[in-house]
């Protein structure tokens, strides 16, 4: 088992040994988020309980199809 801590940074995760040992697609996973300077300071914690990271749900007029934002599905 692998206990992270929520203010772990996300560089620390890609960069640690046994994360990428064992736990090879955390660590992929972390060094595929945002940019190195953005990862040197990101929390995995952030990271988790950051509002839905989504171009279409941040999107604020609502013009996708975004049934997390309560859209109807339009029928054809
Ligand atoms: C340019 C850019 C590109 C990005 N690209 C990606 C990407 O490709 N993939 C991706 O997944 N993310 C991406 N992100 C988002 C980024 O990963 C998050 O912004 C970051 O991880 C948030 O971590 P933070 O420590 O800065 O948290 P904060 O921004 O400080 O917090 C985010 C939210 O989480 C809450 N929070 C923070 N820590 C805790 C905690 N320990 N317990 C409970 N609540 C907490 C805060 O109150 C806040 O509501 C990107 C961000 C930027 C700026």
């Amino acid at each position: 088992m692998l206990k992270i801590g929520a203010t772990t940074r996300l560089a620390d995760i890609a960069a640690s040994e046994v994360v990428n040992k064992k736990f090879t697609a955390l660590a992929q996973a972390a060094l595929r988020v945002a940019t190195p300077h953005v990862r040197d300071m990101a929390t995995i914690g952030g990271n988790l309980a950051q509002l839905h990271r989504c171009w279409y749900f941040r999107k604020p007029e609502n013009r996708f199809f975004c049934t997390r934002k309560g859209a109807k599905p339009v029928s054809p």
